[in-house]
């Protein structure tokens, strides 16, 4: 960070990532406090995580009258969404929409991605450098890369052998890929391996599955949206936005008051078969004690098994699907369409690789450790992401006297509230790690994050402070608590779990996300705001 930056690129507030959070965030800063802000973004248009997530299948599980920005009336009543769930084009053609209703544009820098960011305590400014070697600088930094940018893709020995095509979903070609005649390897049976198995499945000759291990899945029953309720939707706005602040997770549904437990055999079946049919998300709002209870949690987990084992055909397939490490919903809940149905195909086949892991890639395709040879001409890493922490960490930032954000997390992350660092003036960073993030609907998250992040600013500026972080022992409280409410549900028995950092050989592990529910973390934020920012230092 030797070059001192030109004039032109010293803003007040630099922004990186340009999708939900960048957007809205940039918008508020812009129009609510007058700041000059720029946005850098790597890709070539809005859309964040959706803009890269091209992959065959990709949708949301968030219903789409959900799953967009509420902070703005205008804004939702001008778009209509034509599926239950949002499929990725329609999603980014929306974000698309609101960049153009917020003339967002004008201020985000695409193709530009950061390598690099330094905080200058004599100038008290952060130095930003992007790879193609532009310096950037200002006074607060602000990540809205998301939780899930930073892909994992296993090291396998003798990948870069492999004489066909191999993907991350992370990074799909924007021109697409043609499966046609094609024997295609599938690694992965996370959210996307489900999304993507039964789409490929159409137009490759052959599609081989190879599972680790098998998760639940419950049915999204996709559909149209019917002319009326897109109008319900629009009517009810002011209902929808206030059910998804008031809620654990963002979503405008409410949990169920009963308990699994103390439910009749009979009740309980008819309440699950009728949630079956409901579908989705929605689901998991049939018990209130679901993620509490292990009893509960099973009668659950029962209903799921019994559902997909009647599904699947082949008996031998079925007890390899369904031989689950972990409690139902403790890894991040998938929601599916015909994923189940797709191993009664003849073009299907499943190859369990925790009974004999993938030893290495040949250049003919893949082999597990039985001896065998899976021959391939294509195959896709549905492997996931290095979540929550990695795509910060690989913004190579440093804090005070060149204190490495890599540093202050080798044990794991430490944050307070997921918002600032002890050590990293002026470093916002939303839906970052021990904030709820990834446990809600992300849009919720995000708004809420950027509105607190725009008022601690104001609040600065009003009272002509120039830095903010946090207390290092308040910091440390914070990462207490977010141990405290991960230990009081089940997802902290899920140890296989992206949520505590499993996925990524050698990543510490420490639960990502604060799991105490979206509306007491709000309520937390407020309090603390209320409180003339109790915990954070100014100076
Ligand atoms: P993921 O949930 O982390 O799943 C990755 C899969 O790859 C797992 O089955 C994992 O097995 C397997 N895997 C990883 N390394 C492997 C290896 N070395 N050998 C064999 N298998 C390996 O990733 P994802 O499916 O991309 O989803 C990540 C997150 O993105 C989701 O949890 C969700 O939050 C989000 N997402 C959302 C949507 C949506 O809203 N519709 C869609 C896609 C993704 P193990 O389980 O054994 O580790």
């Amino acid at each position: 960070m030797a070059t001192a930056p030109n004039s032109q690129n010293r803003f007040d507030a630099l922004i990186i990532g340009a999708g939900f959070a960048g957007m809205y965030q940039l918008h508020l800063l812009r129009e609510r406090l007058g700041l000059n802000v720029r946005v850098l973004e790597a890709g070539d248009g809005v859309g964040g995580t959706w803009y890269w997530n091209r992959y065959p299948g990709a949708r949301c599980d968030t219903e789409s009258h959900a799953y967009c920005f509420t902070f703005s009336k205008d804004l939702y009543l001008g778009w209509e969404w034509s599926e239950r769930y949002p499929q990725q084009p329609e999603i980014v053609r929306y974000m698309n929409y609101a960049a153009d209703k917020l003339d967002l544009r004008k201020d985000i820098q695409f193709n530009t991605r950061v390598s690099g960011a330094e905080w200058d305590e004599a100038a008290g400014v952060w130095r930003v450098r992007t790879e193609a070697g532009q310096d950037f600088s200002a006074s607060f930094l602000i990540t809205a890369v998301g939780c899930l940018s930073a892909a994992n893709v296993p090291d396998f020995k003798g990948r870069d052998g492999f004489k066909g095509q191999w993907y991350h979903t992370g990074s799909w070609p924007h021109e697409g890929v043609d499966f046609t005649g094609k024997r295609v390897g599938l690694i992965g049976t996370g959210s996307t391996g489900v999304q993507a198995t039964p789409v490929i499945a159409e137009t490759a000759a052959h599609l081989t599955v190879f599972q680790r291990t098998p998760n639940y899945s419950v049915p999204a029953h996709n559909k149209p949206l019917k002319p009326e309720f897109q109008e319900w939707t629009k009517a009810n706005f002011e209902k929808i936005r206030h059910d998804m602040k008031s809620t654990p997770a963002g979503h405008p549904f409410y949990i169920d008051d009963r308990l699994a437990v103390e439910t009749p055999v009979d009740e309980r079946e008819r309440l699950l078969e009728a949630a079956w049919k409901v579908g989705g998300m929605q689901f998991r709002a049939v018990f209130k004690d679901l993620m509490l209870d292990v009893d509960a949690n099973k009668i659950v987990a029962d209903f799921v098994t019994r559902k997909i084992r009647e599904t699947v055909k082949d008996p031998e397939t079925a007890a390899k699907l369904t031989a689950f490490d972990h409690h139902y919903s403790t890894k991040r809940p998938i929601i599916d369409s015909q994923y189940f149905e797709a191993y009664n195909r003849d073009n299907v086949s499943l190859v369990d690789v925790k009974a004999a892991p993938i030893q290495e890639i040949t250049p003919d395709g893949i082999r597990t450790a039985d001896g065998v040879e899976h021959k391939l001409d294509i195959i896709i890493f549905a492997t996931g992401y290095d979540g929550v922490t990695g795509p910060l960490l690989r913004l190579n930032i440093k804090g005070r006297d060149g204190l490495g954000l890599n540093q202050v997390w080798k044990d794991g992350p430490k944050t307070y509230l997921g918002l600032q660092v002890a050590g990293f003036p002026n470093l916002f960073t939303i839906t970052g790690p021990q904030s709820p993030s990834v446990l809600t609907n992300m849009p919720v998250a995000i708004e809420q994050h950027a509105e607190w992040i725009a008022d601690a600013i104001a609040h600065m500026r009003a009272n002509g402070k120039v830095r903010v972080e946090p207390q290092a022992d308040v910091m440390n409280a914070w990462g207490e608590k977010v141990q405290e409410a991960a230990n009081a549900t089940l997802l902290i028995t899920a140890k296989s779990s992206w949520y505590l950092g499993a996925n990524v050989p050698g990543k510490p592990r420490a639960f990502l996300a604060w799991a105490g529910g979206m509306a007491r973390y709000r309520d937390i934020c407020d309090d603390v705001a209320a409180k003339g920012y109790e915990g954070f230092a100014f100076a």
